[in-house]
C-alpha cells in the first residue's frame, strides 16, 4: 500500500480523468468520486430516477405550483419578474404548443404560459393536459 505515481495511468470509473497517483489497482481518481459513482450505482439499483431526473422533476412541480397560484381565474397576466421572484425557471417545461398564429405556450402539466410583450406573461390552463 504505497503510494507512488501510477506509470499507466488508467481511467476513473467515475469522471474519466486519469489516475496518476497511488495504488496501481485505484479505479477512482479521488475519494468524492468513488462515492458518488457507488450513489450512482446504489441509485440504480434500487430503480429510482437519477439525481438530476429528481432536480428538474422538483424544478418543474415548483413552477407549476407558482403559476397554479398566481393564476386561479384560468387567464392573468403577471410580469416575467413576479413569476422569477417566487423562484419560477423559464429554462424547463414538460410540454410546448404552437398556435397557428406561431404564439408558444409553455406548459408545466397543465398550467402554462405565454410571454406576451414587455416582460409581461400570460398565464392559462389547458385543461385536456388532465385528461392524458
Ligand atoms: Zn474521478
Amino acid at each position: 500500500m504505497i503510494n507512488r505515481i501510477i506509470p499507466n495511468p488508467k481511467a476513473c470509473q467515475n469522471c474519466g480523468d486519469k489516475i496518476i497517483f497511488g495504488r496501481t489497482d485505484k479505479k477512482f481518481c479521488t475519494d468524492a468520486c468513488r462515492v458518488d459513482y457507488n450513489n450512482r450505482v446504489k441509485t440504480e439499483r434500487r430503480g429510482e430516477n437519477p439525481e438530476f431526473v429528481k432536480k428538474i422533476t422538483r424544478i418543474l412541480t415548483q413552477n407549476y405550483q407558482i403559476m397554479r397560484k398566481l393564476n386561479p381565474s384560468g387567464k392573468t397576466i403577471v410580469s416575467e419578474q413576479q413569476l422569477t421572484g417566487l423562484g419560477f425557471n423559464f429554462n424547463y417545461q414538460s410540454s410546448y404548443q404552437i398556435t397557428k398564429k406561431g404564439d408558444v405556450y409553455h406548459f408545466c402539466f397543465d398550467q402554462g404560459y405565454l410571454k406576451i410583450k414587455d416582460n409581461q406573461v400570460l398565464l392559462v390552463i389547458q385543461s385536456n393536459q388532465t385528461e392524458m
